[in-house]
């Protein structure tokens, strides 16, 4: 019988070195190869001086951070990173891990060091670093930490550009923007009359009151108490007409979107100072069910008041097509598991549930003058910050939006 010779241990070494090499050389990513046995001994020391927590130490020391870069040397990387890094020459590569690490990126570097010696297989976050030429970009970094690798103090790092994509997305988010600047405008444009109503009456009571005012000092002996009374109510209405122009404009103004915490109630009520007018002109009667207690949503303030508005609009607009002489706006907030819920609910005729997907489709729309923009970008907005927007008829009659956003962590 004639057996195959078993291949010695070092020739199966060899080919798996072979692999290796092809491989690090060949794949379409940039590939490097690190020594980083100088930070081993750093982090023995930090240990023998009694540092336990290694994390609570590097955000700390961000000094110590960059000394650990320093001590990081790259001793071999593929062409893909001599293109993407250098200025044509592999061994201008060959240096401290330093030189390619922006100061805004420190943190990844630390975190790749917990992950090391926390016995983690790999680590992978998206962050900047920097070219030779001093530019830096988008980057999809990703360092593994293989056993035998690691216990030589070698590090095994890859990286892929993903400015291109990071770009796009920006670009995306922008035009988001200006569709749902563009909407808002179109919304207070719809809303002229209401607003223009609103500033009008405490306009009509300031010079009412100022025409009294004159009155009681015309007298022989002034009423100054009456006076004074009165000058007050127009400083207050004064106030009320300031605060209706600024929330106008700052509705209709051209800012990026702010992503803070923001308390729902609170936006619910401001926006329903839009539509004030607007729900008296329709007969609509409105309530409000807010709830105590509300957690606080990450969301920005002026595009989540939009969709409300917008919300309200469209159930005020259903139920001016019906006959119906109940027309009732119910808009509810709650909060369960990780998620804020407002519900906007109408008595008007419901939406035609064949329809039901269509309705957040662009430019859809069953209205004359209707655009069909504001679902669509009600949607792209909640969305936007991780939420969901759905609508469902009511037993009772009339439609029921409801928009779910997740709780600030
Ligand atoms: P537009 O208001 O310009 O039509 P939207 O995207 O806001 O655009 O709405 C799209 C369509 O969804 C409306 O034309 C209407 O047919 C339907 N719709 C929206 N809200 C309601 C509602 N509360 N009740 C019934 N139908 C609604």
């Amino acid at each position: 019988m004639v057996t195959e010779p078993e291949p010695s241990a070092e020739q199966a070494l060899r080919e798996s070195e072979y692999r290796y090499r092809n491989l690090f050389q060949a794949m379409a990513a940039s590939f490097w190869e690190l020594d980083f046995s100088p930070v081993g001994a750093m982090l023995r020391d930090l240990r023998k001086q009694g540092v336990t927590d290694y994390a609570a130490y590097f955000a700390e020391h961000p000094a110590f951070v960059r000394q650990m870069m320093a001590a990081t040397r790259v001793i071999d990387v593929n062409d893909q990173t001599v293109a993407l890094f250098g200025r044509g020459e592999k061994a201008e590569l060959l240096r401290p891990l330093d030189d390619y690490w922006p100061e805004e990126s420190n943190h990844v570097y630390a975190a790749s060091v917990l992950a090391a010696v926390s016995g983690r297989a790999s680590y992978a976050t998206e962050c900047k670093l920097r070219k030779l030429n001093g530019e830096t970009f988008d980057a999809l970094f990703t360092a593994c930490f293989a056993p035998e690798a690691v216990a030589n103090g070698k590090l095994l790092i890859g990286v892929i550009d993903v400015s291109e994509r990071v770009q796009a997305q920006a670009m995306l988010r922008q035009v988001q923007a200006e569709f749902a600047h563009a909407a808002r405008v179109s919304m207070l444009g719809e809303l002229t009359a209401s607003i223009a109503h609103e500033v009008n009456q405490p306009l009509a009571a300031i010079a009412t009151n100022a025409s009294a005012g004159l009155r009681w000092l015309d007298r022989p002996e002034p009423d100054i108490v009456e006076v004074r009374a009165l000058t007050q109510r127009i400083i207050a209405d004064a106030q009320r007409a300031a605060d209706i122009i600024s929330r106008v404009r700052t509705m209709a103004g051209h800012r990026a979107p702010e992503t803070a915490p923001i308390a729902v109630n609170g936006v619910v009520e401001e926006a329903m100072l839009f539509l004030a007018h607007e729900l008296q002109a329709h007969q609509v009667a409105l309530r409000l069910v807010l709830v105590k207690g509300l957690p606080p949503v990450m969301a920005d303030r002026v595009q989540v008041q939009q969709v409300i508005v917008n919300l309200a609009v469209n159930a005020i607009q259903a139920m001016a097509q019906t006959a119906s002489a109940v027309r009732a706006l119910t808009i509810s907030t709650s909060a369960r598991d990780d998620l804020v819920t407002i519900d906007v609910e109408d008595s008007g005729p419901g939406v035609d549930l064949a329809q039901q997907h269509r309705l957040f489709e662009s430019f859809f729309t069953t209205k004359a003058n209707g655009m069909g923009m504001g679902l669509p970008i009600c949607r792209s907005i909640v969305e936007s910050y991780g939420g969901a927007l759905s609508v469902r008829n009511r037993a009772e009659g009339g439609a029921c939006f409801t928009v779910t956003l997740p709780v600030a962590s």
